[in-house]
């Protein structure tokens, strides 16, 4: 009897210590995606020392082969979606994106996805991946401020700690994230702030969730502004129309009323002075707009606050709906979004206040 309960203890050890390794074998071995779509990071240029490159050169095979770091984090694999500056990034590559990622998860191709960006609309392909990628799973974008050709680029670490970031179980849960610069964002705070600074990205509301040093990162906090019901692109191949009008001292009002005749035109974001506010006559083409069935949004071309209902400006009144904190690129994601689900200004205000 005595033999007979050793040998099972032995059994017992054995199989929770095999369970233990598969554990740590997966814990250590993601599959992690690396969707590549261009910008600086896959930019090349004539010289080391000059500034001058061409942004979505490098395909992404070359990106992952420059980094052979990135394979001691699981098993990597690469795709490539698009090769363009993101500059050129638009509507229809934004919905590839999404519905490859959530194609992905789906099928459980991968424990987690890294998306290679380039840095001058990240924030807004973060933002917008943010609020139509339907899973816990982590997904990091990341990018570089100086092209893969350039001394002291900043591309190779960028990608090594997204990979890392993204391979992390403290990653899964916080929404769409950015890795730059040894910081972590959250998608819907970040933006760029500097032209060509390597330190660019910053959360000017709220700075940066996570740091990562050494191959390593940190979380700090975490965003509340994670709804789990996201936006269903599925079907999609379009978005509604919505565009961008800049507030500023003595603007005419035809920069908004010639705007407003665009065809097919659903939404206007107004990057207003202050708390989202207009002089007198932009505010009557505003008016007009929004009584001609374009949802105007109030947002602010200061690089943080919120705007607040109500307050110098009657919103209820001119149906307007106001921005909260998101800045006018991101607002105009935001209103896309809803306006693919409603028309409702209060439904679309609702929105603004919880994603
Ligand atoms: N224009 C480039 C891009 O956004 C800049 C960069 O990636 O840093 O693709």
């Amino acid at each position: 009897m005595k033999k007979i309960m050793s040998m099972l203890t032995v059994v017992l050890v054995v199989f929770s210590t095999s369970v233990q390794a598969q554990k740590n074998t997966n814990k250590i071995a993601p599959r992690i995606i690396i969707l590549a779509t261009g910008g600086t990071i896959a930019g090349s240029g004539e010289s080391a020392t000059k500034a001058a490159y061409t942004a979505g050169k490098v395909p992404v095979d070359d990106l992952l082969n420059a980094v052979p770091d990135i394979h001691k984090y699981g098993k990597i694999s690469g795709e490539q979606v698009a090769q363009i500056g993101s500059q050129d990034m638009n509507v229809v590559t934004w919905l590839k994106l999404a519905k490859r990622i959530n194609q992905i998860f789906k099928d459980n191709l991968a424990d987690a996805v890294v998306v290679t960006h380039g840095t001058d609309t990240q924030g807004e392909t973060a933002y917008f991946l943010d609020l139509t990628v339907m899973s816990d799973k982590p997904v990091v974008l990341v990018g570089a401020m100086r092209p893969s050709t350039a001394m002291s680029q900043d591309g190779n670490r960028n990608l090594l700690d997204a990979v890392m970031v993204a391979a992390d179980p403290k990653s899964q849960g916080k929404g769409v994230i950015v890795a730059m610069d040894e910081k972590v964002f959250d998608a819907r705070d970040v933006t760029k702030t500097s032209t060509t600074n390597l330190e660019t990205f910053r959360s000017t509301n709220f700075g940066p969730i996570g740091l990562i040093y050494d191959g390593k990162v940190s979380y700090y906090y975490q965003s509340l502004r994670n709804p789990s019901k996201k936006f269903d692109v599925s079907k999609l191949n379009e978005l509604p129309k919505v565009e961008i009008v800049y507030g500023y001292a003595d603007a005419s009002p035809e920069t908004v009323s010639n705007l407003s005749t665009i065809p097919g035109l659903k939404g206007l974001v107004y990057a207003g002075m202050g708390n989202g506010n207009f002089g007198e006559p932009v505010g009557k083409a505003l008016a007009n707009a929004s009584k001609n069935g374009i949802v105007v949004c109030r947002s602010a071309r200061a690089s943080a606050g919120r705007i607040t209902l109500e307050n110098e400006v009657n919103d209820a009144e001119l149906g307007f709906v106001v921005a909260d904190d998101l800045n006018p690129q991101k607002a105009r994601v935001l209103l896309m979004l809803s306006l693919t689900e409603t028309a409702d200004r209060t439904k679309i205000q609702q929105n603004f206040f919880e994603y």
